[in-house]
């Protein structure tokens, strides 16, 4: 039956909590499109283009991107084909002013669960410096946990209040995670 409804799905989480991995198996199991704006920033990063550019500086301070530009590439991304089927967003919402862009890019549809990956500070920090990513510099990576505990962790309470949060330990092997969370997608809220 679940491959009927069309999943709207938002992964929450610091750096570093596994959002990636568990991101891959929802796909896998879901069949949804994985929209990571972090990936999408780096490709353009890549490629050299004028957003890339823009973006590339502030990513490897560990600031954040714009939230108008940043809502522009998922309007965009949004309109794609392969997301008429669900979706994943992975790394945003991350701001106050995302999670309202995103709210009104959807209606009058809504997100059907935002999953909240939760693993503490020093398990993600560790594992950050353990991938070893060019732009995870110590420096960076605590600037990170700054603006998620600042910007991005009061975006629980707007998808709280829509009924549609869950809170799930991020700590175990990757398929133990990735039950919990399927256990509460598929839970009624
Ligand atoms: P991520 O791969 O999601 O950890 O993103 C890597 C970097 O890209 C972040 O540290 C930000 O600089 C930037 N970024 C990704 N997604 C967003 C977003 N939704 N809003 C602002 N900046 C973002």
């Amino acid at each position: 039956m679940s491959d009927i409804i069309t999943r709207r799905l938002v992964i929450l989480g610091k750096q570093g909590a596994g959002k990636g991995t568990q991101c891959e198996l929802l796909v896998e199991r879901y069949g949804v499109a994985h929209i990571s704006t972090g990936d999408i920033l780096r490709a353009a990063a890549a490629a050299g283009t004028e957003l890339g550019r823009q973006a590339k500086e502030l990513m490897d301070a560990g600031e954040l991107v714009g939230d108008e530009l940043i809502l522009g590439i998922v309007a965009q991304r949004l309109t794609e084909p392969d997301t008429a089927a669900g979706f994943l967003l992975d790394g945003f919402p991350r701001t106050e002013a995302q999670a309202d862009g995103l709210f009104a890019l959807l209606a009058p549809h809504s997100v059907e669960r935002a999953i909240d990956l939760d693993v503490p500070d020093e398990v993600v920090t560790q594992r950050m410096l353990d991938r070893s990513r060019a732009d995870d510099t110590p420096e960076a990576i605590a600037r990170r946990l700054e603006l998620y505990e600042a910007e991005t962790a009061p975006l629980r309470k707007l998808f709280a209040d829509r009924g549609v949060l869950v809170t799930v330990d991020g700590l175990g092997t990757p398929a133990q995670v990735h039950g919990r969370i399927v256990a509460a997608i598929e839970e009624a809220p």
